[in-house]
């Protein structure tokens, strides 16, 4: 039994990852302001033995005395809409103090710590796939570079405190991700389509839906992390953690289509600013050193995200 220190643990990603990890017996400190993580995720875990939930927002140091085996930095708004805007400021603090925190209680504690970076930092590509060693195509003054800078830096602070303080570090580069726990509200595509199709609404495609995603489900990903996590002192990353079956945003909507019977139409609207045009991860490194592919083609891991929104469609906003 390992404690586990989850931050961003309310969120989509870290709701999946501790359920999986408490139930392989481990102990869960789950950290998170909530502030695009939902409590409700985690309810039905407060009351396990082993999980206990801290409300605390990681821009301010974290002291915990109890000794910690692993930390999974995964705290920071992390969908277009949540970090652009009134919220951009927050995004690059949450990225850039709250790493520092947590490096520091990794140092503290000798935990390991693994660093939610993210695709975003190959910025609009002119590599494709990308690779690990691509330096990427950030615009650092555009409405997504808080996001996008604030990531690099994240990796940029990892880099440094293991070098420098022997901080034990993994870096992984997320790519799209989808699957049940996903916010209705969060303004992504996923979640948009869906539930616009539940809701006979409009199917809104930014631009002319050319652009590409690859989109991979939650188990697989999460499959990769825990691996990734317990890998050998000599391995820092990054890695690509992703799908790399790419479609473009108006196949997706097709697909939606398909699976959902609704009255919905598809419309189209404006691009936001510095979408990128393509996205698709190079998982050599994850087939090579981790031995890992995805699992779940996109057709049949939106049955069970379809179903989970039927659950949350309450709650759509949009
Ligand atoms: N998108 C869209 N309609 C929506 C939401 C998003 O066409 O209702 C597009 C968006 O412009 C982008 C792609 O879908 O090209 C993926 O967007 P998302 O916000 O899910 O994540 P991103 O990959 O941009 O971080």
């Amino acid at each position: 039994m390992k404690t586990i220190l989850i931050t961003g643990g309310t969120g989509f990603i870290g709701t999946n990852l501790c359920i999986r990890l408490l139930s392989e017996g481990n102990k869960i400190i789950c950290v998170d302001n909530n502030y695009t993580g939902r409590i409700e995720n985690i309810k039905h875990l407060l009351t396990h033995p082993l999980f206990s939930f801290i409300h605390h927002d990681i821009c301010t140091p974290l002291h915990i005395e109890d000794p910690i085996d692993q930390i999974y930095n995964l705290a920071c708004p992390a969908s277009p809409p949540a970090y652009q805007g009134i919220h951009a400021i927050q995004t690059t603090k949450t990225c850039i103090l709250g790493a520092i925190n947590m490096l520091e209680l990794a140092k503290k504690h000798q935990a390991t710590l693994l660093q939610a970076s993210t695709s975003e930092v190959y910025g609009d590509p002119e590599v494709h796939p990308q690779v690990e060693t691509y330096r990427g195509n950030v615009n650092p003054i555009g409405v997504r570079a808080c996001y996008d800078e604030g990531k690099r830096c994240a990796e940029s602070l990892c880099f440094d405190y293991h070098r420098q303080e022997g901080v034990d570090i993994k870096v992984i580069r997320i790519f799209n991700t989808y699957g049940p726990y996903m916010d209705p509200n969060d303004g992504r595509v996923v979640s948009n389509f869906i539930c616009q199709a539940l809701l006979g609404k409009d199917i809104t495609i930014y631009g002319d839906g050319s652009q590409t995603r690859s989109f991979c489900y939650i188990d697989d990903l999460i499959e990769l992390i825990v691996r990734v996590m317990n890998s050998g002192k000599d391995f820092t990353g990054p890695i690509n953690t992703g799908n790399p079956h790419e479609f473009t945003v108006k196949e997706l909507a097709e697909l939606i289509l398909q699976k959902i019977k609704t009255t919905s139409q598809i419309i189209y609207t404006k691009l936001p600013a510095d979408d990128p045009t393509k996205r698709k991860p190079d998982i050599t490194l994850a087939k090579t050193r981790f031995r890992w592919e995805p699992k779940v083609p996109l057709l049949e891991g939106l049955d069970p995200t379809i179903e989970y929104f039927k659950s949350q469609i309450h709650l759509f906003k949009n």
